[in-house]
This record gives C-alpha cells, structure tokens and sequence, in this order.
C-alpha cells in the first residue's frame, strides 16, 4: 500500500496566535524549497489544513516516499510528519483501512490513537480507540498496551477526511527558516561554527556566511572546507551566500604595528567589525559565532567583551551552553564534522602570539588599536571581498 498524503505537523508555530498564517506560509514555502529536488510531478500541492500542512502525493510521490521522507526530516518548524492513508469519513472505512495497516508482523503490542477535529463525525474517539482497536485485535491477534505500545494506529478525523497512519517521522522542531529575519554567521573550518549557523536556521533565523583567510600564506584549504559544509547546511536551508575576506594585509599591519599578546583580540575586533558591515550591506540583524564560554583562550567572558565592544550589532553564540561532547555529535548528525576535522591553516594560527592575553583590558588594546588605521583597513577588506552563491 502506498501513502496518499504526508501530513506535517509544526508544535510550537500553532502558539503563535495572530503570526500563525505567516508561519504556515514560510513552512509551506520552505516544503516546496525542499522538494524542489524531486520532480515537479512528485506531488499535486502544498494544502493548510488545521494545524496541519498536507503534501499530497502524486504517483510519484508515492513511489518514492523513502527519499521524500529524508529530505523532510531536515525542515526546520516540522515537529513531525507522517505519510498517511486517505479515507473517506465512514466507520466502517477507517476501521478496515486500520486493520490492512495494522497487518504486518513487526511488532508485539499496539495502541489506537484518534484525532476528531471534525465535532460532527457522529463517533467520539474514545468510542473510535476501542472499536478499531477491538478490530485489529480480533484480526492480528496482537496486545493492546496503552503506555508503550510498539506500534500505534494513528486516526486523524478532519477537513471532512480520515487519514490514518502507523509511522511517523521526526522534522527538526524549532521555526521555519526565514521568520526570524537575517543573520551574519562567521563560518571558520572549526567544529563550532557551522553547528552554531545550524541553531540559527533551527529559530528561524536565514543565514548568509563570511569566511576569513589568510591566502596567500595560507593554502586554500580552509576556503574549500567552508564550501564543503555549505552544501551539507543545504538540506536546512537551500540558498546561501559566502562572503570571502582576506585576513591577511590586516594581519600584516598588526603584527608589524602592536603588541604581541594583544593579536588575537585584534583580529577578532576586525573580523567582527568586517562582518558587522557585510551584515549592513546585506539587511542582516545579527553576527552568529562558534564560541563556547571557556573552551579556549579568546572565549573568556574579559575577551568576549573586548571583541564585541567593536559593534553595535548583536552577537549571537547559540552554542554558549554547549559542552564539547554535545557540539561535535551535533556536528556529526548535521554530517559537518567530518569535514571539520581535515586539516587546514587556520588564518588565526597565522601570526599567533605564544602568550596571548586571556583576560584582556579594554583599554589596553584600544591603545594597541590606536596604532592601525581601523577604518582604511575595514573598508579594503569589503572592498576585496569575494561572494559565492550557492543554490
Ligand atoms: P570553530 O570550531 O567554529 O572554529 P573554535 O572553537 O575554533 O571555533 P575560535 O577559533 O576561537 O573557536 O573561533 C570562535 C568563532 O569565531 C568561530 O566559531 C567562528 O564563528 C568565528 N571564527 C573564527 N575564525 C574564523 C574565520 N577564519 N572565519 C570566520 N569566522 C571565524
Ligand atoms: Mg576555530
């Protein structure tokens, strides 16, 4: 048998009261965004329907749920979803359709699970759980249990339909990429950020990317690992730009020009200021970094606030509570990590100090910082940065 629909359904966006549409509306688009890989006869439409999206399936569609199915599970503002089973709103037509469903032999013990969104179905769904249960019982023989059943038969009675389903599937949860507005992330080769870019997607946040390097005394190999994770991050969210920024002559002005233990915290400062004006240019909100509290030097609370004193723009560090541990099985199951951990030259490992300060004062390196032309500098950087689209 093949489903006739999936239904998809998104948790948190129904509590957002008078938002609710425009929410529905960037679910249903990004639906379409992810489907756009398979052809466009996979499915009819795209239908709202009650606290619910429904994708009707064509032919195709049908024969090809396996592959629809891993590409939905990375929609963010999905909670769940379930390929389903089409019914007319008939007893006696759900009751069989349920049995044939329910007819497989892998597993032990089962449970029914009505939704009556329809009130004028004449049949309550505590009347509805037992009757169909009672039926698929006498045909399978299997047990009820109610708390952990193996299997459940879920029955939606709504719109005028019944759809019933036994598997569903988990979406990302969060919000749908897009309803937060636009964000900033700085992509280095690391493990961190593109999980910390992932969490931004997850709250709804579209993400554009800047990526600094140090070519031509580094190799290109960080550049080539941004491009690699970017196509992974595709399958949350399908259009991206990366803005590519050469380090490197702000590199050579600090090194030449200021104290040895404050480098970092400078390039930092630059990086931030860098992005912060991309961010202007391209109407994003917000910077989104990898740190972590205290996992190394330039993410202590002191230096954390000396970097980002140099904008006015908000920093966001969705991974500030992450431990580790935590952040590379994310970077696993978002399949970044693999790409994280090939070898690179990392533009900060160029030109580091071998003692830098880890609890920086503001005002020393703003004296440090006197020494540059900050201004000059920032604007040559935009002026030569590089843009990628990728689609
Ligand atoms: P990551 O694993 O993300 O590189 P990290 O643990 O190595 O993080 P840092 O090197 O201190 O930590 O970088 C902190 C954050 O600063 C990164 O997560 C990233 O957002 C940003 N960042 C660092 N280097 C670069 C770079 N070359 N280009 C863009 N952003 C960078
Ligand atoms: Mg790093």
């Amino acid at each position: 048998m093949k489903p006739d629909v999936i239904l998809c359904h998104y948790g948190e966006i129904g509590l957002k009261g008078k938002n609710r549409g425009y929410f529905e509306k960037k679910l249903q688009e990004n639906l379409r965004k992810t489907l756009k890989k398979f052809s466009p006869d996979t499915y009819s439409s795209i239908g709202r329907m009650f606290g619910r999206l429904i994708i009707r399936l064509n032919e195709k569609g049908q024969n090809e749920i396996d592959s629809l199915n891993a590409a939905l599970k990375n929609v963010c503002g999905m909670v769940y979803f379930a390929p389903a089973f089409k019914v007319v709103q008939n007893k006696d037509k759900i009751t069989k359709l349920a049995v044939e469903l329910m007819s497989v032999e892998d597993y032990n013990s089962f449970r029914v699970t009505t939704r009556r969104t329809d009130k004028d179905f004449p049949v309550s769904k505590q009347k509805m759980n037992e009757d169909v249960g009672a039926a698929i019982l006498e045909a399978t023989g299997k047990m009820v249990n109610l708390n952990h059943p193996d299997k459940t038969c879920f029955i939606d009675i709504v719109d005028g339909k019944a759809f019933v389903y036994t598997e569903r599937f988990n979406g990302q949860s969060g919000l749908p990429v897009g309803v937060s507005g636009k964000v900033m992330s700085m992509l280095s080769g690391g493990i961190d950020s593109p999980v910390a870019a992932y969490y931004a997607m997850k709250r709804g946040a579209v993400v554009s990317f800047v990526h600094f390097h140090s070519v031509p005394y580094t190799n290109e190999a960080s550049i080539e690992k941004v491009r690699e994770m970017i196509e992974k991050l595709q399958v949350f969210q399908q259009k991206f730009s990366l803005h590519l920024v050469e380090l490197a002559p702000i590199q050579k002005e600090v090194m030449v020009l200021t104290a040895e233990k404050y480098r970092i915290i400078l390039y930092r400062r630059f990086m931030v200021r860098i992005a912060e004006a991309l961010a202007k240019i391209q109407k994003a909100k917000a910077l989104v970094t990898g740190d972590s509290l205290g996992q190394v030097a330039s993410q202590t609370l002191e230096n954390m606030s000396v970097i980002e004193e140099a904008i006015s723009v908000p920093l966001l560090r969705p991974l500030i509570g992450f431990d580790k541990l935590e952040i590379i099985a994310k970077a696993r199951e978002i399949e970044t990590y693999d790409i994280s951990i090939q070898p690179d030259q990392d533009c900060c490992a160029l030109f580091v100090p071998k003692h830098p300060a880890t609890k920086a004062r503001l005002v020393d390196v703003i004296i440090e910082e006197k020494k540059l032309d900050v201004e000059m500098l920032v604007q040559q950087a935009i002026k030569n940065v590089k843009t990628e689209i990728f689609e």
